[in-house]
């Protein structure tokens, strides 16, 4: 036995609607890419594990917070940690 399902064109376009809505908010709901870990050795960055001069991993816009407390760098392979710092510091804006 089946039913028969009506739909007015109103409520056909009102859904059309909401659903055209929910795909052009997905990408702002979406969380965003990765961070890329870099590949650079720390040696060859004079990386150490203290900030220097004032200025640190956590301020460098190469840094990504990985949840654990430390982090990844753009530059250097491996963890680096908030108050790590090395040659290639860049200031975030
Ligand atoms: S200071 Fe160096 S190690 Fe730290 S996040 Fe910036 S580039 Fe990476």
């Amino acid at each position: 036995m089946e039913t028969a399902v009506k739909i007015s064109r109103r409520a056909m376009l009102g859904r059309s609607a909401a659903l055209l809505a929910s795909i052009a908010i997905l990408p702002i709901l979406m969380p965003s890419k990765p961070a890329v870990a870099g590949s650079a050795a720390k040696e060859d960055f004079n990386y150490q594990d203290q900030p220097r001069n004032g200025k640190s991993c956590t301020s460098c816009s190469a840094f990504t917070p990985d949840g654990t407390g430390n982090g990844t760098c753009r530059i250097v392979a491996g963890t680096v940690k908030p108050t790590g710092w090395c040659m290639a510091y860049s200031e975030r804006n």
